[in-house]
């Protein structure tokens, strides 16, 4: 790592113009609670992976765009992370009642959205016009930015075939055993225009706590993202605290993919282009240069705590 760690007392995050947060659907997510509690929103961008993207039941599931669009409205189910809060599942049930194969809850005001991205998607939008149009009618004032425009989506090879991600983890509970973990078309996609510029125009990019394989690897496939890594000054949050995730199934695809399933093995994967490391105090792998602190987000102030201490040690 190079360590690039100044102590700078009098910095504070008014001096910061713009941050740039690599996100999935549950770490960052939480992280961004406590961004926002430093930050203005419109001062927050949020390049968020769409490899989880799926069409179903007619409308179009875009599962981490929903939960850190659905962050920034003041909407989120916080309990869940996933899905409106407050939200009714009339629509699912009567899928249900009607033998239809359902294995997705999705709320009805979260189906709307989904309903209303499908339209805009087939009248040609791309998912980050789609995005800003969205974000608009939900009174969104951070950037929340699509990976990508293409589609590059993550699937799980297994015994029984190759299936798409939220299949293994929703409806099978991350229960079979994995194979392989391949995304489909397998040639990297271009990353989006409005993500290449949010990192161009950040003073500091923070890749979230998110989990490493199914989140935040998509984005830093698609063209462009490394090379821009490589550029800009870059903190990186470890997902693993003690010698597991706190949530979703990092642990078993990072082991399927050879990364040692610690925060060793998390910072083994972005040691190319970060230079702040933060792991948690629980850890037993130490790895050298890290900041050690508590990472485990029951709370948004704790978060804030996390945005403190990458502000004072901010790389430069
Ligand atoms: P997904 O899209 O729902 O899989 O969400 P993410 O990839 O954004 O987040 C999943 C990861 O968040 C898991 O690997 C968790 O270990 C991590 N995570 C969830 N809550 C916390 C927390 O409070 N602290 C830390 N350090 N990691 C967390």
């Amino acid at each position: 790592m190079a360590v690039l760690c100044y102590f700078r007392n009098s910095l504070s995050w008014e001096d910061i113009i713009t941050v740039t947060f690599l996100s999935g659907g549950t770490g960052t997510p939480k992280l961004l609670q406590g961004a926002r509690l430093t930050l203005n929103d419109n001062d927050i961008a949020v390049i968020v992976n769409t490899a989880e993207d799926l069409w179903y039941q007619g409308g179009h599931i875009s599962p981490d765009i929903d939960t850190v669009m659905y962050l920034f409205a003041g909407i989120l189910n916080t309990k869940t992370w996933w899905g409106i809060d407050g939200d009714t599942f009339v629509t699912h049930e009567q899928f249900r009642s009607l033998g239809v194969d359902t294995y997705l809850a999705v709320g009805d005001r979260d189906r709307a959205v989904e309903l209303f991205r499908g339209e805009l998607l087939k009248g040609g939008m791309t998912l980050s016009q789609a995005t800003m149009e969205l974000c608009s009618r939900l009174s969104v004032q951070a950037w929340v930015l699509p990976m990508t425009d293409q589609e590059y989506t993550t699937m799980i090879e297994t015994e029984g075939g190759i299936i798409h991600f939220q299949e293994y983890w929703v409806r099978h509970r991350g229960s079979v055993a994995i194979r392989k973990v391949l995304r489909i078309p397998d040639t990297r996609p271009d990353a989006s225009t409005g993500a290449l510029e949010a990192m161009e125009k950040s003073d500091l990019i923070i890749i979230g706590p998110s989990n490493p394989i199914t989140s935040i690897s998509p984005i830093l496939e698609c063209n462009g993202v490394v090379n821009l890594l490589k550029k800009k000054p870059v903190v990186a949050v470890s997902p693993f605290i003690g010698d597991k995730p706190v949530s979703g199934p990092a642990r078993d695809l990072m082991v399927a993919l050879g990364f040692e399933p610690t925060s060793a093995g998390v910072y083994a994967a972005y040691a190319d282009f970060i230079d702040l490391f933060i792991q948690d105090i629980r850890d037993p792998v130490e790895v050298p240069g890290a900041i050690r602190c508590d990472t485990l987000m029951t709370t948004p102030e704790i978060a804030k705590g996390i945005m403190d201490i990458i502000l004072t040690h901010m790389p430069v």
